[in-house]
């Protein structure tokens, strides 16, 4: 049981990832420091990634979020037991007293109002959700997507059989993860409605983030990008009804508010410390706040971009956990700098993974930087190992220094070990040439011999030796092709009769020629040298091939279709 107290050493404000980790480091860095951790909400410490797989019922009870990996609660008990701090719940700080040093908390349960001093305060107050910009009733049955309450009272309507049709509001990474949590165990018909022209914006590129759309929609979801939901409503049986710009009205049993989140930052507004431009908390690199007695972590802050050096707005659990240990450091006075973020991600729909790391291409040309591209399409092992999967994956650069920038990723490959080690080359600085040397571990049933990123590194250079490539995708594909231009399909021709290329392409160019990769030296009078000549194969490879032997034989326009046919699967 929590026993008031006047004071502590340090006092942290909220419980979930970046505070509880500032006061376990700091317990065993201080064993003898007063800590006193107040969280506004009855849990402590719940695995909020985990929630989209509660209530898929892929997890099966809401305890196994909280509990640690031998099976005890993370609960007020244990963190004063084991991990050496005082953690109390149901405890809201409603004012920072920054003159006198003390925080003003109002016990959610009691009613009772206490004031506590610190010597030192952490603020790790989280992001709470946006507010819907369109008029929505106050229901049970229309929520965000970020607390336990949310997540516990969706499994329950879920598993009493009363949800059978589900509207995601939002194509950001919890919209997107939430389509597979209805749709796999119970079976709920899940409709997304995007606002932006595409899924994952700001994550992705257009044509990456098709991909991903096309996934969703291969597992039975109705996804609408570009679509403006305008009200939501109750019916007469208080289920939603939902209100999109240019449909009828749309019945659902539930409705998943998915709009973003934004920093917590009343108290910190409130206490006169510095907001950033994108709504954080300002923090120097050690994680202080404009009030050096005063430290913030996680979702609350304001980041520095590593690659641009401008604030960002980065809510990843990934993030609040290091900043919770920096903080803890920093306080213990060991002098220790947050090196800023990268924005490193995973996430999951269906059986389709999807990654990324650093600037997308548009991301990077917003932020000035002269970007070039470039795309693969890929196995994740030898294509004899019976467990191979594919992906596409985009690496960007920048061009002249070809500094590495970013990369996206997208299939049911194994996506990680390459976003994990993008990662670690764009924390150093690295160009395209240092993928060269990337020394990796092959064996046939993780990795190829030679491991996609350096065939990233290879379409790189030779579009410097000259060669032009296309990306999947509207963006790219779609625009090469005109009447103008001849689709040159160099599979083998049982390739291209069992699986054809789509129609539309075909039909965009003026002209489909199909010639394997083998005979392509002998059929070359098939194909005029002033032809523009886009070269598709299933990967990518075969058509670059098919590009050197036509520009040795005197074609001047010859693209290539990076990531050929698989990025259009
Ligand atoms: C569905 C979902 C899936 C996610 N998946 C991923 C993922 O796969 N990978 C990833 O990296 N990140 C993921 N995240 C993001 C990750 O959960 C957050 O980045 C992380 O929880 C942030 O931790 P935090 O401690 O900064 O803040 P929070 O988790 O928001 O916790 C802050 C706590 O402080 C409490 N609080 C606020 N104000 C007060 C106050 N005045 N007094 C007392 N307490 C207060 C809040 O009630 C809250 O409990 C996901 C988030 C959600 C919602």
């Amino acid at each position: 049981m929590y026993a008031p107290a006047e004071r502590s050493d340090f006092v942290v404000i909220g419980g979930v990832a970046a505070g509880p980790k500032t006061a376990a480091t700091l317990a065993r860095r201080l064993p003898g420091a007063t800590i006193t951790l107040f969280q506004k909400e009855t849990h402590l410490s719940y695995a909020a990634c985990g929630f989209p797989f509660f209530a898929s019922g892929e997890v099966n009870s809401f305890s196994e979020l909280v509990n640690t990996s031998y099976g005890i609660p993370r609960d007020a008990d244990f963190f004063r037991g084991t991990k050496g701090f005082n953690a109390v719940t149901s405890a809201e700080v409603t004012a920072i007293n920054r003159a006198r040093k003390t925080v003003t908390v109002k016990m959610l349960e009691g009613g009772e109002t206490i004031e506590h001093g610190y010597d030192r305060l952490v603020i790790a107050t989280g992001a709470v959700p946006n507010s819907p910009p369109m008029p929505v009733p106050d229901s049970e049955r229309i929520r965000p997507f970020t607390r336990p309450t949310d997540v516990v009272a969706f499994r329950e309507l879920a598993q009493r059989g009363e949800v059978e049709r589900a509207v995601i509001v939002g194509g950001g990474f919890i919209g997107v993860e939430l389509c597979e949590a209805v749709s796999e165990l119970w079976g709920i018909s899940a409709r997304l409605y995007e606002k932006q022209p595409q899924l994952l914006p700001y994550m992705l590129d257009p044509e990456m983030a098709e991909i991903v759309k096309r996934s969703l929609e291969a597992n039975g979801v109705v996804v609408a990008t570009g679509a403006d939901v305008k009200e939501i409503e109750l019916s007469d049986d208080g289920t939603p009804v939902v209100h999109v710009a240019g449909e009828g009205p749309v019945g659902a049993d539930y409705v998943f508010l998915c709009l973003g989140v934004h920093p917590e930052v009343r108290l910190a507004r409130a206490c006169g410390l510095a907001i950033g431009e994108t709504g954080g908390i300002s923090v120097d690199d050690t994680l202080a706040t404009s009030d050096p007695d005063i430290y913030a972590g996680g979702d609350c802050i304001e980041s520095r971009h590593r690659l641009t050096d401008k604030p960002v707005f980065m809510p990843l659990g990934s993030l609040a956990n290091r900043h919770g240990r920096v903080i803890a450091e920093n306080l213990a006075g060991n002098e220790t700098k947050f090196p800023g973020v990268l924005g490193a991600f995973l996430l999951r729909a269906f059986a389709t993974n999807v990654g990324g790391v650093g600037l997308s291409a548009e991301a990077a040309r917003g932020a000035g930087i002269q970007a070039n591209a470039v795309w693969g399409a890929f196995a994740d092992r030898p294509d004899y190992h019976p467990g191979t999967k594919k992906f596409t994956a985009k690496m960007v650069y920048e061009e002249g220094s070809r500094r590495l920038l970013g990369l996206q990723a997208v299939g049911e490959g194994d996506i990680f070990r390459r976003v994990d080690v993008f990662s670690s080359f764009l924390q150093r600085g690295a160009t395209v040439e240092d993928l060269y040397d990337h020394e990796h571990g092959y064996a046939p049933p993780f990795s190829e011999a030679l491991d996609p990123l350096h065939h990233l590194a290879g379409v790189a250079a030779a579009v410097d030796r000259g060669q032009g490539f296309v990306g999947p995708g509207a963006a790219g594909l779609a625009a090469a092709l005109d009447d103008g231009t001849v689709l040159l399909d160099v599979r083998e021709g049982e390739e291209a009769e069992d699986d054809p290329l789509p129609r539309e392409l075909a039909d965009a160019a003026r002209r489909l020629v199909v010639i394997p990769l083998g005979e392509l030296r002998d059929r070359l009078g098939e194909l005029d040298r002033a032809d523009r000549i886009v070269v598709m194969c299933r990967r990518g490879p075969r058509s670059y091939q098919a590009a050197l032997i036509l520009r040795d034989a005197g074609f001047g326009n010859v693209t290539v279709a990076a990531a050929g046919l698989q990025a259009l699967e």
